[in-house]
């Protein structure tokens, strides 16, 4: 018996979905991802009622479409957003600043001003000069703390040490927002990207509940809110449990901590919502052996880790791939058409695609709505951006 030569369908996606998603893709020129915004509003309904009592703030880095964020602002979402390019964006679609956060911790005073001359009042921090310059640019708005927090190992695209503070920096900062005159409002933390054990929820909220009561009892700051950033699953190769399972787990540690009357709760959802909504399509340029005697083939395909999948880096997203050809399947090494030898997605783990497999067929690349048409480079090799379609 071999091993599956195909992700098999259904796994990821209902039949009518990806019958629509191929027949969309039909005749196009590739590389390109077809975007099905109907899975993304499904993705978001799953996400309020597992998170009922929680506000959502978009991820939008995962991906900026006008498509998706309309879709999302007319869903009622707030947006987390990292810089004013993206901030021009999305208010450039009538969403106002009282909907937005700027939960990026390393940014520019003047682009703080911005902000506040655009309505944004709620501002990310993890360090004391960042937290002056927003005292100065953005006076007497909302501050949340990062917190650094644990979960690398568990987390296949983490985000951890660049962002966040130790907790004892937390609370210098929150009690420093407060002598300047701004509001200390609440902490937050991101357990990393897709991340798979949901206990670093557990562990990260641990430490937001002693922040709560320290600033409480010993210097009269009552916090209001905890952003509990992303983190949430797609469905990639590696398997998670089901965002329903997170949202209860997730709910029995809040309740845990705090109590019945909890706190304002944020999250910060990005690929949970998007990747799955998501299909990208490429084209077999070469197949080629290294040696007559060699066990495995090597498959070059149009599209690679500098036109949207970055994050096959170190093999960190395994990103379930489907061709048209059926039968026995033996393993691959999957690299992308660049001339640069670090555009290698697959190698340590070795993909059986179909023996049947030949030069010009499609490879259809799952969950990819997240992280890839804003990852992909302008024109390394001369080779243009990947393109994007929305259905
Ligand atoms: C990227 C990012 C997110 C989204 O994370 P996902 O794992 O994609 O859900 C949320 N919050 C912040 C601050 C981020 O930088």
């Amino acid at each position: 018996m071999t091993e599956l030569s195909n992700a098999r369908i259904t796994d990821y996606y209902t039949e009518s979905t990806f019958n629509r998603i191929r027949q969309f893709a039909e005749g196009k020129e590739t590389p390109f991802v077809v975007i099905d915004t109907a899975t993304i509003d499904y993705h978001y309904n799953e996400l309020v009622e597992g998170f009922p009592y929680a506000q959502v703030y978009y991820a939008v880095k995962a991906n900026p479409a006008p498509q998706v964020l309309t879709l999302l602002r007319d869903k009622g979402a707030n947006f987390d957003i990292a810089s004013v390019y993206e901030l021009e964006k999305v208010m450039a679609l009538g969403v106002t600043g009282d909907r937005i956060s700027f939960g990026n911790t390393i940014k520019k005073a003047k682009d703080v001003r911005t902000f506040y001359e655009k309505g944004v009042r709620m501002f990310a921090t993890d360090s004391e000069a960042d937290l002056r310059n927003i005292a100065k640019a953005a006076p007497g708005s909302k501050i949340y703390v990062r917190i650094l927090t644990e979960g690398t190992q568990t987390a296949d695209w983490p985000l951890s040490r660049k962002f966040g503070c130790q907790q004892d920096m937390a609370m210098d900062l929150l009690i420093l927002a407060r002598d300047l005159g701004l509001v200390p409002y609440g902490v937050s933390f991101h357990v990393g990207s897709q991340q798979r054990e949901i206990g670093a929820w557990d562990s990260a909220l641990a430490k937001v509940k002693v922040i709560f009561e320290r600033m409480k009892e010993e210097d009269g700051i009552e916090l209001k809110m905890i952003n509990m950033g992303g983190g949430f699953p797609a469905n990639y190769i590696t398997r998670t449990n089901e965002l329903k399972v997170y949202a209860e787990e997730i709910n029995r540690f809040l309740h845990e901590d705090f109590g019945d009357e909890l706190p304002e709760i944020i999250i910060e959802p990005g690929r949970s919502l998007i990747s799955n909504a998501g299909v990208l399509v490429s084209e077999v340029v070469l197949i080629s052996r290294k040696s007559s005697t060699a066990m495995h083939r090597w498959v070059y395909t149009d599209v690679g880790k500098f036109s949207g999948l970055i994050e096959t880096l170190d093999e960190a997203i395994k990103f379930p791939v489907w061709t048209e050809k059926v039968g026995e399947g033996e393993d691959c090494v999957i690299a992308g058409p660049t001339c640069d030898s670090a555009d290698i997605m697959y190698e340590d783990h070795k993909y059986p695609l179909p023996l049947s497999l030949a030069i010009g067929d499609r490879m259809y690349w799952f969950s990819t709505g997240a992280y890839t048409t804003t990852y992909s480079a302008v024109e390394f090799n001369g080779f243009p951006p990947l393109k994007d379609y929305y259905i």
